[in-house]
């Protein structure tokens, strides 16, 4: 530990998230999302809070064997799927789940002699353009994997939507939801199409396999920002620093780099010790929130590497080592995010691997 700046990641609000969405889709399974280091929270102590989930979706092998070697014992899906025989192979020794997306991972697949048959989640392409197959081929990769001895059972029917974050503007998930729907007809097995956003504005994906990767984290999924109802997903990270200076300054006073803040009066400001060193974004404005000694504050002038500086005027003066919490129960981190220019997932992920 060589920051001052501290994650801390909140198992029971993990917890509680999960349980608010199952009941939100009572009959759906989870697979609870967490590549990336479980958004930064930690995939391990993720997973281990959410003993509870149906299965877990990572990014890569790679985060499948963190998961496996932690003892980890849930299903594992592979969202990015295998990229050779080798991984293929890794996949089902260690009784791993995959997402197949291309042509000639269904060849390998088929042709492989594997030391056990492994759960295959079959993607469709129904407009994003990232990863799946079109509707011809994704038909033909079916019928060949249906009852194919390396194939777990008849494959997840899967596909992944672009713009469900943007209720007002349904028109494309809806059209994503037709095509799945029209080229998956007929076909047995379960289907998953649900992440954080789809979930919460478009109920008739709260089927099958859900997928949820934020909402778990208690972070706000859709465009706009979080309602009274958002208010109700408890946040699982708190970012936090040590307060190191308490400086009075007057007014005329310049605050920060580019001396773009200006003191509007005689006033105290605290120097918080986080920066964007700790993935705090360099981009916020002036009066974005922060809690310092427990209470709302506002930021000040430009954010530094590793710090901070925060306008105290109203409040009372904060002791060196009183803790500043930059996001967390008493700010969102959408909330810092949105002010920021960017979207939550970044700031979790980036706080996550600079200081956890
Ligand atoms: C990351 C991811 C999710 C989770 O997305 P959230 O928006 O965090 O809920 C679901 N499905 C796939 C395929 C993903 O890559």
């Amino acid at each position: 530990m060589t920051r001052l700046a501290r994650v801390t990641v909140c198992s029971g609000a993990l917890r509680a998230n999960l349980a608010r969405i199952r009941s939100l889709a009572p009959r759906a399974r989870v697979l609870a999302v967490v590549k990336a280091n479980a958004y930064g929270h930690g995939a391990v102590t993720v997973a281990r809070a959410l003993g509870e989930a149906d299965a877990f979706g990572v990014a890569n092998l790679a985060e499948a064997v963190q998961l496996r070697e932690a003892g980890v014992r849930q299903p594992v899906l592979v969202l990015g799927g295998f990229r050779n025989d080798e991984e293929l192979a890794a996949i089902s020794r260690l009784g791993l789940w995959t997402v197949v997306h291309q042509d000639w991972q269904v060849e390998r697949l088929t042709a492989a002699s594997l030391p056990a048959p492994v759960g295959v989640w079959l993607k469709l392409d129904t407009g994003m353009h990232r990863l799946g197959l079109e509707a011809g081929p994704f038909r033909e990769a079916w019928r060949r994997l249906e009852d194919h001895v390396n194939c777990l059972r008849p494959p997840v029917l899967m596909t992944h939507l672009a713009c469900a974050d943007d209720a007002a503007h349904p028109e494309f998930t809806h059209a994503q939801l037709r095509r799945f729907h029209a080229v998956t007809e007929g076909l047995r097995g379960e289907s998953s199409i649900a992440n954080s956003a789809a979930l919460l504005a478009f109920p008739q994906t709260r089927a099958g396999w859900i997928r949820p990767g934020l909402l778990l984290y208690g972070a706000w999924p859709l465009l706009g920002g979080a309602q009274r109802d958002g208010l109700a997903w408890r946040p699982a990270m708190r970012l936090s620093a040590p307060v190191i200076a308490v400086r009075r300054l007057r007014a005329g006073d310049a605050v920060g780099y580019g001396a773009t803040w200006v003191c509007p009066e005689d006033m105290d400001v605290a120097v918080v010790a986080a920066g964007y060193a700790d993935g705090y974004p360099r981009h916020v404005p002036p009066q974005t929130p922060v809690f310092i000694g427990g209470r709302p504050a506002r930021v000040v002038g430009r954010i530094s590497m590793d710090m901070i500086t925060v306008d105290l005027r109203g409040l009372p003066a904060p002791r060196i080592g009183d803790e500043a919490v930059l996001w967390g129960e008493e700010v969102r981190v959408d909330e810092v995010a949105r002010r920021a220019g960017t979207i939550p997932y970044e700031l979790l992920c980036a706080a996550g691997r600079c200081v956890t």
